[in-house]
């Protein structure tokens, strides 16, 4: 269920354990680990997108203080990375990427909008202490006494995938 955060980036202590809600129209109100009631958290968070960008996007994200547990809602993530990306590197758009950490905003406020390189973006980053797989959820209703309610599948990202249908309408 989980896997090592083995990214070393920011230089400030390493901050949240991360998890991907991959459920467009689901939004966590008890945590995954502990059951317990989330709370809501906006905060700028460092996302790498192969080749080589490094995007801040600020995410209202479901926080648990309980497990330090930083739930980001995927699709709204992708949604804003497409809008970024069509302006920013339409080619881009669809490739790996994964979340780094958040950002310090009392320092990101300091440098104004533009942070100058990408050691004052390291200055400013807290890598996240881990990362979650995403997340599953169980579907709800009635089962035969023994079984467990099936996994409900996910869907596929939605904005963040590579254009192919675009070209067969081309003349
Ligand atoms: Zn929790």
């Amino acid at each position: 269920m989980t896997k090592t955060n083995e990214t070393h980036f920011g230089a400030l202590p390493p901050l949240y354990k991360y998890m991907p809600n991959p459920y467009p129209d689901e939004r966590i109100w008890r945590c995954p680990v502990c059951n317990e009631k989330t709370g809501q958290r906006t905060l700028p968070l460092l996302v790498h997108v192969d080749p080589g960008h490094l995007i801040v996007l600020k995410s209202t994200c479901r926080y648990c203080s309980a497990c330090e547990l930083l739930i980001v809602h995927k699709h709204d993530l992708e949604h804003q990375l497409t809008q970024v990306f069509q302006e920013l590197d339409p080619a881009a758009i669809g490739n790996e990427y994964f979340v780094l950490g958040t950002l310090e905003k009392q320092i990101l406020r300091q440098k104004s909008q533009r942070l100058q390189s990408l050691e004052d973006l390291r200055q400013a980053t807290h890598d996240f202490k881990m990362a979650y797989l995403e997340a599953r959820m169980r579907q709800t209703g009635w089962f035969p006494k023994g079984q467990e309610p099936p996994i409900v599948e996910p869907p596929p990202s939605q904005e963040w995938v590579k254009p192919k249908s675009r070209l067969l309408h081309w003349r």
